[in-house]
Order: structure tokens, then C-alpha cells, then sequence
């Protein structure tokens, strides 16, 4: 509780008087609490590609550039971390966007089997280069009204995840239908991504759509992970009065269930 005492005086009034404000900040040391925390993951998260650019730099200049097996194998690490590098810039400055709310959606009509069919050609060599089976199965003539590009983040991020946490020899599947909401009355547009991964351990699922959040660091950093992604989902779906949820079983794989109003409100 903050206590604030202003002098003043009213309108014409002669005695000075005095203001007593009593507000509750909670709210607002928690924001601020949330936004230092966050700068810190930032900078945290930034310093790491940073390092390694700089380390395997040095030890190139420092003479492993002399054997060109070596000189090839840290380039390429110095490629793959500063990929990592703007990946994360693009994720951070996306969130931020999103959350000051700057670039309002455009909502459209959405012919959701073109739209899925397209992004599967999109993810569909990086699919196959892992053995990993892309199943796309919608309602025929399914429109829903969305953001089309904002809508095509959040799939490409759910699917990218199935892919990037399925084994090779693994499936993803996507399934799209209409399901009436639970007031009876509203229509919404169901969206399943469910893959046959590793899964997603049940004291990590409550945390797994907060910002940096990572089951295992390791395992995210080394399929170009940012950490950011389901969060990015998470903000993009509520700005499309959605709801996400997951379903996971360690081992047996995870399912994403996308809710969206098949019309905007
Ligand atoms: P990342 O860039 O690390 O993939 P995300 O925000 O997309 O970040 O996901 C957060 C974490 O949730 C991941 O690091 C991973 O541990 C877990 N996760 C997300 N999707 C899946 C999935 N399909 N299967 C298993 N774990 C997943």
C-alpha cells in the first residue's frame, strides 16, 4: 500500500486542506517485478550466442583456422549461433509488438483447408528431412475469421514444435472441425496439433507457455529453440479471443488444442 499526503486547496476555499491517497500497488510492482525479470532473461539469453560467436572467433584467429576441417566445423557454429541470435531478436521484438499492442489484427475471412495445405508445403521438406510424417486432415469449406498472418504464426510455432520434439520415424497431425462452445450457442473452430514426441513431463505443463520457459535448455537450444514461441502463441490466440490448452503424455506425445470464435466478436 502506498500512502501519498497532498497539500491543497479547494475551489475558493481560503484553509489549505489535505489529500490523503492510499493505493494499492501490487498490481503494479508485480508489472514491474515481471518486466526487470524479463530484461534479465533477455540479456541472458542474448549474452550465450553472443559468447560463443565471440569464442569460436577467437580461436580461429588464435590459429584453428590453419586446419580447415576445424575452420569449417566452428564457422559453421558461428553461422548456426548468430541464426539463433536473430531468430531471438525477432521473437523478443514480436512479443514486445504484440503486448503494446502497436499493430492491431486485421481480421478476414479465412479458407482454413487452403491455409493449412499451404503451410504444410512450407514445412514440408524440413518434416521430411527428419522422417517425420506432416497429416493434415480439415472440414471441407471451413472458413473462420482470424488474422491471417498472426494465425499463420501460431500454427507454424505449434507445428515447428511437433516437428522440432518428435523423434525421427514420428508423426504430426493437424485436425481442424467446428465444435459448438460450451454456452451452446457460439461456434468455434477446433484445432488440434498433436505429435508422437517426447512429451511434456506434468509439473512443466502449467509453465511451458511463459516466456523462456524450457523443459530442458539443452534439448530447445539444439533444435534452434527460443523459447519464445509458445508464448508468442499464447498472446496471439487471446488477441483472437481464443483459448490454447495442452494435453501431454512423457513418451507418448503431446497434443495442442487451439479453441478459436469462428467470428470475431
Ligand atoms: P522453444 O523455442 O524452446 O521450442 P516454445 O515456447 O515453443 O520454446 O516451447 C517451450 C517449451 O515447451 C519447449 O522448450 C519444450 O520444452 C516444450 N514443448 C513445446 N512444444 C512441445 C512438443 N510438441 N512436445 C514436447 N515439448 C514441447
Amino acid at each position: 500500500l502506498e500512502i501519498n499526503i497532498v497539500p491543497m486547496t479547494m475551489n475558493g476555499d481560503e484553509e489549505p486542506g489535505l489529500l490523503l491517497v492510499l493505493q494499492d500497488v501490487s498490481a503494479i510492482r508485480r508489472l514491474e517485478r515481471m518486466r526487470s525479470e524479463f530484461v534479465a532473461n533477455v540479456s541472458h539469453e542474448l549474452k550465450t550466442p553472443v559468447a560463443a560467436v565471440k569464442g569460436f572467433a577467437e580461436t580461429l584467429l588464435a590459429g584453428a583456422m590453419n586446419d580447415p576441417e576445424t575452420a569449417t566445423s566452428f564457422l559453421t557454429i558461428i553461422q548456426d549461433e548468430s541464426d539463433r541470435l536473430n531468430r531471438l531478436i525477432g521473437d523478443i521484438l514480436e512479443l514486445s509488438k504484440i503486448e503494446s499492442r502497436r499493430s492491431p489484427l486485421m481480421f478476414s475471412p479465412i479458407d482454413l483447408p487452403m491455409f493449412l495445405d499451404r503451410m504444410t508445403e512450407l514445412l514440408a521438406s524440413e518434416a521430411s528431412k527428419k522422417e517425420i510424417t506432416l497429416d493434415i486432415q480439415t472440414e471441407e469449406g471451413l472458413f473462420l475469421e482470424a488474422d491471417e498472418d498472426r494465425l499463420g504464426q501460431i500454427l507454424m510455432n505449434l507445428i515447428q514444435n511437433g516437428i522440432n520434439y518428435t523423434p525421427a520415424g514420428g508423426k504430426v497431425k493437424v485436425r481442424a472441425s467446428i465444435i459448438v462452445a460450451d454456452d451452446g450457442e457460439d461456434e468455434l473452430v477446433r484445432i488440434t496439433v498433436s505429435d508422437t514426441g517426447i512429451g511434456i513431463p506434468k509439473k512443466d505443463i502449467p509453465r511451458i507457455f511463459e516466456r523462456f520457459y524450457r523443459v530442458d535448455k539443452a534439448r530447445s537450444r539444439s533444435s534452434g529453440g527460443t523459447g519464445l514461441g509458445l508464448s508468442i502463441v499464447k498472446h496471439l490466440t487471446e488477441l483472437h479471443h481464443g483459448t490454447i490448452r495442452v494435453e501431454s503424455t512423457v513418451g507418448v506425445g503431446s497434443q495442442f488444442i487451439l479453441e478459436l470464435p469462428l467470428l470475431q466478436p
